[in-house]
């Protein structure tokens, strides 16, 4: 496996095992039917819980069956989830970084108490709904509303584009609380068997069709006032998910972009032309040589996030940097990959098109590269340039 700098060498037992213990599942249980999911637009549901059991959700987070474990083990682990497919790394960063995250953080006693263990075993699948129909790089626009009733609240709006929703049994959804004066972004616990949930799923995806995703309809849904995430309020809630959640893409798309690789070195080994292998030809040992350089950088940047993070140094524009270069990296080498693989490149028996397509969504969800661009801009001149 592509390691050319010896990062390995400093990993400790915990983070060689979580990230054995993850290659290894994704050998077995994801390689042999990705291909035939992505075509079908399926996710493996059945390996939820296998998930949950192997310790995959959040296990960075501390109690309530979460072991803790360090932010460089988190992220090999979502490298290794998303070497198989990203919708299986998706998985894992909306349960963990977009719903377990939320409860542990700002969450209630019972809250904790009722749905971390649940979400953590993969008993229970969660979602996290903040893009609208209308409103999805400026959030803060969002047109969903809360409005008091006698013992809780009713909530009315509409999400779109929501991993997971469709199989979900809670969603977090983010709400303007127009109770309140300034009516800020809250977030409530929306189990989706309460009346007026709907959750239609869409259908029509050429990237990330190994995962659900779907709407999340909300006509004057009750929720009781224990649903309300109590820790926090305004847009911080949200987005402070956000930056868990990029944190394993800066790292899981590095693993996209090296199981792309791995797949162009073997096949520029075994696919002879002009009576030899093509890999001795110097235009694909470049295309190799560059692939590898590309892939070691973001994974040294994606092990300095790590550290950053680790002792609590970590700020948005890390994250803004890290999410931004590390997916255009993978974006791009899948593509090299692809190019490699001449015919067969472009069918799903070889990995690197469905990793290229899976990286449109993720080049775009999460923050699109622009917004992470204006991310930077703004650390780097102090102007802000969004509107
Ligand atoms: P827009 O915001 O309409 O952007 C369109 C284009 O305009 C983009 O290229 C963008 O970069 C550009 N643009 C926008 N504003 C600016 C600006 N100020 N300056 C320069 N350019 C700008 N959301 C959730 O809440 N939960 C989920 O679980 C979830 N899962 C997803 C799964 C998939 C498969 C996909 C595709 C999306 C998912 N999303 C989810 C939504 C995702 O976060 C949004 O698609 C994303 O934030 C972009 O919003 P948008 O699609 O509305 O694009």
């Amino acid at each position: 496996m592509l390691d050319i700098v010896q990062l390995e060498q400093d990993l400790d037992q915990e983070e060689r095992m979580i990230r054995d213990t993850a290659r290894e599942f994704v050998e077995e249980h994801v390689k042999p039917d990705i291909a035939e999911h992505f075509e079908e637009g399926t996710f493996p549901t059945e390996l939820i819980p296998k998930m949950g059991e192997l310790g995959f959700y959040a296990p960075n987070l501390e109690g309530y069956g979460s072991p803790n474990v360090s932010e460089t083990a988190y992220g090999l682990l979502m490298q290794e989830l998303e070497a198989g497919d990203s919708g299986l790394r998706s998985m894992a960063s909306v349960q963990g970084a977009l719903v377990m995250y939320p409860i542990h953080a700002y969450g209630s006693e019972e809250q904790k108490e009722e749905w971390l263990p649940k979400l953590g075993q993969g008993e229970a699948v969660g979602c996290f709904g903040l893009t609208e129909p209308e409103h999805g790089s400026n959030p803060s626009g969002m047109e969903t509303y809360a409005e008091r009733d006698s013992d809780g609240y009713v909530l009315n709006g509409s999400k779109t584009w929501i991993t997971n929703s469709p199989i979900a049994d809670v969603a977090v959804v983010w709400a303007r609380d127009r109770s309140a004066e300034d009516e800020p972004v809250r977030g409530f616990l929306v189990e989706t068997d309460r009346d007026g949930v709907t959750t239609n799923k869409i259908t029509e995806k050429l990237s990330l069709r190994a995962s659900i995703t779907g709407e999340i309809g909300l006509n004057d849904v009750r929720v009781p006032e224990e649903n309300v995430l109590p820790g926090v309020s305004g847009m911080k809630g949200p987005l402070s998910c956000l930056t868990q959640a990029r944190y394993g893409i800066a790292w899981g798309a590095v693993g996209a972009a090296r199981d792309s690789f791995e797949e162009a070195r073997q096949y520029a080994q075994d696919r002879e032309q002009f009576g030899g292998p093509i890999g001795r030809f110097q235009l694909q040992q470049q295309k190799l040589a560059e692939m590898a350089t590309q892939i070691t950088l973001a994974q040294l940047l994606a092990y300095r996030v790590a550290e950053l993070k680790e002792r609590g140094d970590l700020r948005p524009a890390h994250i803004s940097l890290a999410k931004r270069n590390n997916v255009r990296m993978a974006r791009d080498q899948s593509r090299v990959a692809r190019e490699m693989l001449g015919g067969n490149g472009i069918t799903t028996d070889y990995s690197p098109m469905r990793h290229m397509a899976n990286m449109e969504t993720v080049y775009t969800y999460e923050g699109t590269h622009d917004i992470h661009t204006l991310v930077l801009g703004e650390e780097l001149t102090g102007i802000p340039a969004y509107e």
